[in-house]
C-alpha cells in the first residue's frame, strides 16, 4: 500500500469539507492545505487536498483558532505577524473527530497570510511507534534483567511481582502463566488472581490445540466464550520453535494490551523465565546425576584417538586415585594383570570394530595394593574422522562381584553337600494338580542306585505295600505345604530302602505352587536298629517279667519307678501299684540309715553293690534279701535312678539261723561236762556247808552265827549256780533277727561263766586281762560268745590233747582286747603246740577236724567265722610262741 493511499484510507469515512474554490497562487503548489488569513488569522479560504479532512468550525468568520485543537492554541499566541519565520506545528480538528496534525509555515502573500501546511500525522505516527518500540524494549529488558538477575529461590516469586506489574501495565484485571508440567499445562504465576478459574483440564485440552503463535480472544471464540464467561480473555502463547513452552492468560479490558507487543513482552518474561527454570532443572539433574554416580561409583570416560589419550569423569579418576586425563598404556598399567590382556584386546576389537564394549575388569589402586576394586566398562565408537572416539562410562561393581563371589562359593559349597550328602535332594515341578521329577541329587546313584535323571518317577519306585502312604504324602503335601512320611523305595537290584521323605511345596507370588523340593534320608539301617531295639526290650520286657528274681527301679530316695511281679508278689499289691511305693517304709530305721549311707557310695565309677537287707514285711516275719543295685548317674554325676535286683534269702537265713542254733546247742552238748562241773562246784560247796552245819547240830555245838554264815556260804552258792543255769538259758535261746551294739568283753564274760570253772577243774590257767576301756561293736552277743566258747574248748581240747604226751605242761588259755577307733580286736591264745601250718588254711572249712570220730564236729570254727564275717569282721589264726592264737576283728560301732 503507497503513503497516498494510507492517507486516502484514513480520511475515508469522513465528513467532506464544504467545497470552497481554490485559487491556487502563483508558485505555490497545491498540495497538503493552505489557508489564507486575515491579520487577525480570520480565515479567508482553504486550499489543498487536506482541505476536505478538516472539520470545519460552524460560525462565520471562523479564525484559524477555531480550526484547531485547543492545545495547538498555543502555538498561535498573538497575531499571525507574530507567527511568520518560525516552523508551526498544529493539529487541526479533523472531520469525524480525529486530529489532523500538520507542520508548516506562514507567509505574507498579497496582504494576506498563506498558511501553507503538510500532513506530518505518519512522520508522528513512526516516531510513536518507534517510542513505544523503545519503551517496549526498555519494558521488554527490565522485565527479562529482573528474572534473570534474581537468586533462583526469589524466581518465582519475582515472576509473580513481574505479572502484577503486566496487569496493570495492561489495566487487565488479572494474569496467568501456565507451564508445560507433568501433569499438563499448570499455573506457575498469576497476578491479582481471577475469582472464576476454568478447571485445569479443560483449560489444558483447549490450549493444546491452539498452533503456536496464535493469539487467541474469548470474545467469540467457540471454545473459549464458554471458559471465560464474565471477561474478554486474551490467550498469548510464548513458543520455541513449534512448540508452545507457556501460555499467559490475561483476562479483563486490558485497554493497553496491544497483542503483537503483549507477545514480545511475554517473550521477554517467558524467556528468561523458563530458561532459568530448564537451567535449574538441568542444575538439579546433574547434581543428582553426580551423586548418583558418586553413590554408585560410576562415571564417563573417553578415548579420543586421535589425541590417544584417555579422559575420565574427574570424580570418578579421584576416587580410583588417577589423573582424570591418562595414556591408554597408564591406564592398563593399573588394570590388574589377570585382567589386562582381556581389557587391551577388547578395547582393540571396538576400535577395529566398533562393536559394542561390555567388560569387566578389576583396577588397581594407586598403591597397587591388594583388594582391587571390580568395574564394569562399556563403551561405544562415536563420531568419524577427528572426531572418531571410544565413549562409555565405568562402573564399580565390587559389591556385585563380591556377592556374585560369596554366592558362586555358597552355590558350590551347596552343590557340594547336595552331591556328597548321603540324603537324595530331589525336586518335582508342579504342573496342572501332578508333581513331575524334574531333579534328583547325585546321591540317587550310590542310595538306590538310579541314574539321577529326570526322566525317572519315584512312584514307580515305591514298594507296592506302601504306595497307599506314597499317594497320601503327595496329597498333603499339596493340601498342607509340607510333608513327612517314610516309605519303602526299589533300588535297582530290586532290594528295598526306608526312606524318610520331607518335602515341602513352594509357591509363587500369587500363592500357587510351583515346585516341591524334598529330601530322602536312608533309614533302613535306623528303622531296622530301632526294630531290632524294640524286639529287643521285649525280650527284656518278658525276661523282667517272668524273672523269679525281684527287679525293680527306684529313685535315690528309695521310692519306687517300677517293679515287676515277683517283687508285687511279695509286697502283696499289683505291679501297677508298686510305683510311687516307699521301700524304707519296711527298714528299720538303723536299716534304711544304713542301705542310703550305701547308696550315697555310690559313683559313676562303680556304679554296682550288693547288701543283704532285712525287711519287716507287713504281717510277716523277718524277710532276708540279698540286693543288688546299680546307679544310673546323669552327666555331672548326680545319681538320678538305681536299678535293683533282689532275690529273696531269708529261708537261706533261716537255715543259717538253724544252723547257728544247732552249734550253738552242740557247743553247749559239748560242755556239759565242763557245766556239771560248773554246777557241781557250788553244789560241793553247798554240800560241805550242810554237812558241816548237821554235824554241829548232831554235837549239839550249834552257833547262830555259824549257822548263819554256813546258810550265807549255801545261799551265795544258790545264787551262783541260778547264774550258770541262768546264762545257758539265755545263750541257748535263737538270736534276735537284728544286730544290736554291745560291748564285746560282755561277751568274753559270758563265755567265761560257762567254762571258767570246768577249765580249772582241768588244771588250765585262766590268763585274762580286762580291757581298760568300754567298746562297742554291732552284731549278736549270743554269736560273739559263741564264737569265743568255740575257740577257748578247741584250745581246752588242744592243751589236754597235749599234756597227755607232755605231763609237765602248765596249759593256759589267755584272753586280751585291744582295741583302736576303729576295731576291736579279741585274742585268744594258747600253749598248746599250735596248728600244723599245711593245716592252717583248712582249719576254718566245715566238717575240717583232726580229733577223733564222734568228738569233732569240724563245724565249730567255720560256723565262727561266718558269724564274725556276718558281723562285719574277721576272724584268723596264727601259730604264737607256745600255741594257736585267734583273732577276732570287729569295726567298732560309731553312734554318730
Ligand atoms: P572240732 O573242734 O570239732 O574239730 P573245729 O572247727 O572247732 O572242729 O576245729 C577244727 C580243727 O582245728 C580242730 O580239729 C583242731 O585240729 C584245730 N584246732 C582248733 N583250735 C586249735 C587250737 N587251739 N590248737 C590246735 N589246734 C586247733
Amino acid at each position: 500500500m503507497s503513503a497516498g493511499q494510507g492517507l486516502f484510507e484514513r480520511w475515508r469515512g469522513r465528513s467532506a469539507a464544504p467545497e470552497q474554490p481554490v485559487e491556487p497562487a502563483p508558485g505555490i503548489a497545491l498540495v497538503g492545505l493552505q489557508l489564507w488569513l486575515d491579520d487577525s488569522a480570520r480565515v479567508l479560504r482553504l486550499a489543498g487536498p487536506l482541505r476536505t479532512a478538516l472539520a470545519l468550525p460552524e460560525q462565520a468568520d471562523a479564525r484559524l483558532q477555531d480550526y484547531v485543537q485547543p492545545y495547538s492554541l498555543l502555538v498561535l499566541e498573538g497575531e499571525p505577524m507574530d507567527w511568520q519565520a518560525q516552523v508551526l506545528d498544529l493539529d487541526f480538528k479533523a472531520a469525524g473527530g480525529g486530529t489532523l496534525h500538520t507542520r508548516g509555515w506562514l507567509q505574507a502573500q498579497s496582504g494576506r497570510w498563506l498558511l501553507q501546511l503538510f500532513d506530518v500525522g505518519d512522520l508522528l505516527q513512526q516516531r510513536q511507534q518507534s517510542l513505544n518500540a523503545e519503551r517496549q524494549r526498555h519494558f521488554s529488558c527490565h522485565l527479562a534483567s529482573a528474572l534473570r538477575d534474581c537468586s533462583i529461590e526469589r524466581l518465582e516469586l519475582v515472576a509473580q511481582e513481574q505479572l502484577q506489574w503486566l496487569v496493570r501495565h495492561w489495566r487487565a484485571s488479572a494474569a496467568r502463566l501456565l507451564l508445560q508440567g507433568r501433569e499438563g499445562w499448570q499455573t506457575y504465576a498469576s497476578g491479582n488472581d481471577p475469582l472464576a478459574w476454568p478447571a485445569d483440564a479443560a483449560l489444558g485440552a483447549l490450549l493444546d490445540q491452539q498452533a503456536p503463535g496464535q493469539v487467541l480472544c474469548s470474545a467469540g471464540h467457540p471454545g473459549l466464550q464458554p471458559l471465560f464467561v464474565q471477561e474478554q480473555t486474551y490467550l498469548l502463547p510464548y513458543a520455541q520453535g513449534q512448540v508452545v513452552q507457556a501460555w499467559l492468560i490475561v483476562i479483563g479490558p486490558a485497554e493497553a494490551l496491544v497483542p503483537q507487543d503483549a507477545l514480545q513482552v511475554l517473550a521477554a518474561y517467558a524467556e528468561p523465565l523458563l530458561g532459568r527454570l530448564a537451567a535449574f532443572e538441568l542444575q538439579q539433574q546433574n547434581e543428582r546425576l553426580d551423586s548418583l554416580q558418586l553413590q554408585l561409583g560410576a562415571g564417563w570416560w573417553q578415548w579420543r584417538l586421535s589425541e590417544q589419550s584417555l579422559h575420565m569423569d574427574p570424580g570418578l579418576a579421584a576416587s580410583l586415585g588417577m589423573p582424570a586425563q591418562l595414556t591408554l598404556s597408564q591406564w592398563l598399567s593399573r588394570v590388574h594383570p589377570a585382567d589386562r590382556e582381556a581389557a587391551q584386546l577388547a578395547l582393540g576389537e571396538l576400535q577395529r570394530d566398533g562393536c559394542a564394549l561390555h567388560l569387566s575388569v578389576r583396577l588397581l589402586d594407586n598403591h597397587f595394593e591388594a583388594n582391587p576394586r571390580w568395574y564394569r566398562l562399556c563403551g561405544q565408537v562415536r563420531g568419524s574422522g577427528q572426531q572418531r572416539r571410544l565413549q562409555g562410562f565405568m562402573l564399580d561393581i565390587s559389591d556385585i562381584k563380591a556377592q556374585q563371589q560369596q554366592a558362586g562359593a555358597a552355590q558350590a559349597r551347596l552343590e557340594n553337600l547336595i552331591a556328597s550328602s548321603p540324603a537324595v535332594i530331589y525336586i518335582q515341578r508342579y504342573c496342572e494338580g501332578a508333581l513331575q521329577a524334574e531333579f534328583f541329587s547325585a546321591s540317587l546313584q550310590p542310595m538306590l542306585g538310579w541314574e539321577p535323571s529326570a526322566d525317572a518317577q519315584p512312584g514307580q519306585w515305591v514298594h507296592p505295600e506302601d504306595q497307599a502312604l506314597w499317594l497320601a504324602r503327595t496329597r498333603t503335601l499339596l493340601r498342607e505345604g509340607q510333608v513327612r512320611s517314610r516309605y519303602r523305595l526299589r533300588d535297582h537290584q530290586g532290594g528295598y530302602h526306608w526312606v524318610l521323605d520331607e518335602a515341602r511345596l513352594l509357591r509363587d507370588d500369587l500363592g500357587l505352587p510351583v515346585e516341591v523340593v524334598g529330601i530322602w534320608l536312608d533309614v533302613s539301617e535306623a528303622t531296622e536298629a530301632a526294630e531290632r531295639v524294640r524286639e529287643s526290650e521285649e525280650r527284656y520286657r518278658v525276661l523282667v517279667e517272668d524273672s523269679p528274681a525281684m527287679i525293680c527301679r527306684y529313685t535315690p530316695d528309695l521310692t519306687l519307678v517300677f517293679g515287676n511281679q515277683p517283687l508285687a508278689d511279695y509286697l502283696e499289691c499289683s505291679a501297677t501299684q508298686l510305683a510311687g511305693i516307699n521301700l524304707g517304709q519296711w527298714m528299720s530305721d538303723s536299716q534304711r540309715e544304713a542301705f542310703l549311707e550305701r547308696l550315697a557310695g555310690l559313683t559313676p565309677e562303680q556304679p554296682v553293690s550288693s547288701v543283704e537287707i532285712c525287711l519287716e514285711l507287713p504281717g510277716r516275719e523277718h524277710a532276708w534279701w540279698v540286693w543288688s543295685d546299680r546307679g544310673l548317674f546323669d552327666g555331672e554325676g548326680r545319681l538320678l535312678e538305681i536299678q535293683a535286683v533282689g532275690r529273696d534269702n531269708t529261708q537261706v537265713r533261716r537255715t543259717q539261723q538253724q544252723l547257728l542254733q544247732s552249734a550253738k546247742m552242740a557247743t553247749l552238748g559239748e560242755m556239759a561236762t565242763g557245766l556239771a562241773h560248773e554246777i557241781n562246784q557250788p553244789l560241793n560247796v553247798m554240800r560241805m556247808a550242810v554237812v558241816n552245819a548237821l554235824k554241829r547240830l548232831d554235837n549239839g555245838d550249834v552257833q547262830v552265827d555259824y549257822l548263819q554264815d554256813k546258810l550265807k556260804r549255801i545261799d551265795a552258792q544258790v545264787l551262783r549256780a541260778s547264774r550258770v543255769v541262768d546264762h545257758m538259758r539265755v545263750f541257748g535261746r535263737r538270736s534276735e533277727v537284728e544286730q544290736q551294739p554291745f560291748a564285746p568283753w560282755q561277751a568274753v564274760e559270758g563265755a567265761l561263766s560257762l567254762l571258767a570253772e570246768g577249765l580249772r577243774g582241768k588244771g588250765v590257767e585262766l590268763r585274762v586281762e580286762a580291757p581298760m576301756q568300754a567298746q562297742t561293736v554291732n552284731g549278736h552277743q549270743d554269736q560273739l560268745e559263741q564264737v569265743l566258747i568255740n575257740l577257748m574248748v578247741n584250745a581246752r581240747d588242744a592243751l589236754l590233747a597235749r599234756r597227755q604226751q607232755q605231763r609237765e605242761l602248765q596249759p593256759w588259755i589267755a584272753l586280751r582286747m585291744e582295741a583302736s577307733d576303729r576295731q576291736v580286736r579279741l585274742l585268744v591264745e594258747d600253749n598248746g603246740g599250735g596248728i600244723e601250718p599245711r593245716l592252717l588254711e583248712r582249719i576254718f572249712e566245715p566238717f575240717f577236724t583232726t580229733k577223733p570220730v564222734g568228738v569233732g564236729t569240724g563245724l565249730g570254727l567255720s560256723v565262727s567265722y561266718g558269724i564274725i564275717d556276718a558281723m562285719g569282721g574277721c576272724l584268723s589264726v596264727e601259730n604264737a610262741a607256745e600255741g594257736a592264737r585267734f583273732c577276732i576283728e570287729l569295726p567298732s560301732y560309731c553312734t554318730s
